[in-house]
């Protein structure tokens, strides 16, 4: 039996929007109701960003 291969076919790859590290699109993590989209190679790394996003983020009121 021959089974059909499609050897053009290749996982499509992003890059972890934290450490950079190429990681397969379907294992990517996307954080979803955010307005920022990024990918994330793990759950490690969205977390740090997070903390640095929340971090950085303008919600103090200057006086
Ligand atoms: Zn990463």
């Amino acid at each position: 039996m021959a089974t059909p291969i499609q050897p053009e076919v290749q996982p499509e790859k992003i890059s972890c929007s934290l450490c950079r590290k190429e990681v397969p699109l379907s294992a990517a993590l996307t954080p979803q109701g955010a307005d920022y989209v990024g990918y994330f190679c793990g759950i490690e790394c969205y977390d740090e960003f997070s903390a640095q996003k929340e971090s950085q983020a303008p919600e103090k009121p200057q006086k």
